[in-house]
């Protein structure tokens, strides 16, 4: 494939910048004294990781607080509670020895519900008599898929779930057993016709790698859809455009199409001026020019994009670039979980004053979507009923494919933003109850 570029690409290698290059970035974008300690205090508990691209075309510098990118990638303050931050800062002051900073980090840590919804411990299938750790089998047409060298970002998110991954708890690093017992357990498993490659990010491998992944897909004539859970678009276009492997990453999914499955791109978009930058645009039309398909999905968090433009904004821009807004998703409770939370009653508000402005094509999102132990469930709106007012919810996709598509409800509540904080309705049926409460 050739270069497609209408307009000149300075060729960057990446490079990640980590909590040692705090200073070098503060001395780079004139970060104020205050913010750089800030961000070096909370840097001992959050991961950080962020790279040029993001640093130079994603955040506006004249007001790094206000603005979202910043927040999106730099810890910042009200991260942590008001305690955790004053025994963090003490003791990094204090000039107390590394193992008592840890001691104070861990302790932190763990308080952040670092596991939430049982990540980690359900859903990993067994296989001729063994735990598959690195894949879940949650929805019957869907695998996950976890390459081991896939458990890193081209920059981290503040409000990632998967946080406890990245400051290196060893339980959270699946040992992923491989592409060959991969291809094994779909051969047993006709019924998965989607695989979805996940992490981390798996765009953060070489094309090499990756190739290594995919291409035994291919021999599965089951699987239909190999799928890629990626914020690379946002954070490292340069991954589709001027990497050294990018031409060779473009012919990949190809090969793939031409084998005749489909490749879905599952993009992670934050916010819409992730999509304004020449070279994101040259990723997207360089990767639809594969025939892969892009699909968009990002949660609501506070501070970042819990605004109806912005997402009406977000939603416009991805029909605009060719790909398919797809979920927008609730955030999950873990990490700064207090700092990022929107209650449900207010982003099923933002969400529908979005969606009412957007084109047909566009509203193909569904949204706001919790993904919990059972299933996942979308708040569908707000109404009123003899008993009171409510939310109407119904399941998107469950591990008891019976319930898919099943309308409940449950008591309205201004403040809840996760459906363990609803009371169900009394005619909430006992199949429904049982899994949503499981
Ligand atoms: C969301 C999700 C999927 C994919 O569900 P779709 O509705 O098909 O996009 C698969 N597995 C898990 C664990 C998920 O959370
Ligand atoms: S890109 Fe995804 S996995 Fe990586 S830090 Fe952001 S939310 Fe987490």
């Amino acid at each position: 494939m050739t270069l497609m570029l209408d307009h000149p690409v300075a060729v960057t290698r990446f490079r990640a910048f980590g909590p040692r290059q705090i200073d070098d970035i503060a001395g780079r974008y004139g970060l104020r004294p205050d913010l750089r300690e800030e961000i070096a205090l909370l840097a001992h508990v959050f991961p950080f990781r962020v790279n040029e691209y993001v640093l130079d075309h994603l955040i506006d510098w004249t007001r790094p607080e206000e603005d979202p990118m910043f927040r999106l990638v730099f810890p910042q303050r009200g991260m942590l509670s008001a305690e955790d931050e004053q025994a963090l800062a003490a003791v990094v002051h204090s000039g107390s020895a590394a193992r008592e900073v840890a001691a104070v980090v861990a302790r932190i840590r763990a308080g952040l519900n670092p596991h939430p919804s049982g990540q980690r411990e359900y859903n990993v299938p067994m296989h001729r008599g063994e735990r598959l750790p690195g894949l879940q089998h949650k929805y019957r047409e869907t695998v996950l898929y976890f390459p081991t060298q896939g458990q890193s970002c081209h920059s981290y998110c503040t409000y990632c779930f998967r946080w406890a991954q990245f400051v290196g708890d060893p339980a959270l690093r699946f040992a992923t057993p491989g592409p060959d017992r991969l291809v094994d357990y779909l051969r047993d498993h006709p019924e998965v016709s989607d695989v979805l490659v996940t992490g981390g990010d798996p765009m953060i491998m070489s094309t090499e790698r990756l190739r290594g992944h995919l291409e035994p897909l291919l021999d599965v004539p089951t699987v239909q859809t190999v799928r890629i859970g990626t914020k690379s678009l946002a954070y490292w276009p340069q991954r589709y455009v001027s990497d050294a492997d990018s031409d060779e990453l473009l012919r990949l999914f190809g090969r793939i199409i031409a084998a005749g499955k489909q490749v879905a791109v599952m993009a992670h978009f934050t916010h819409p001026c992730e999509l304004r930058t020449p070279l994101v645009a040259t990723a997207l039309r360089r990767i639809r020019s594969t025939g892969a398909v892009i699909y968009c999905q990002a949660p609501m968090v506070s501070h970042v994009n819990d605004q109806a433009d912005v997402w009406a904004e977000l939603w416009r821009a991805e029909l605009a670039a060719g790909a398919v807004p797809y979920y927008m998703f609730v955030e999950r409770d873990t990490g700064p979980y207090d700092y990022f939370k929107v209650p449900l009653a207010r982003a099923v508000e933002i969400f529908h004053a979005a969606y009412r402005t957007l084109p047909g094509l566009a509203r193909t999102v569904r949204g706001p979507v919790m993904s919990t132990t059972s299933g996942k469930v979308v708040v569908d709106g707000v109404e009123s009923h003899p008993d009171g007012r409510c939310f109407q919810l119904r399941m998107l996709q469950a591990r008891n494919p019976a319930l898919v598509g099943r309308p409940f409800r449950a008591q309205y509540h201004t403040g809840a933003a996760w459906l363990s904080e609803l009371e169900l309705a009394a005619d909430v049926p006992d199949d429904i109850r049982t899994a949503v409460r499981s």
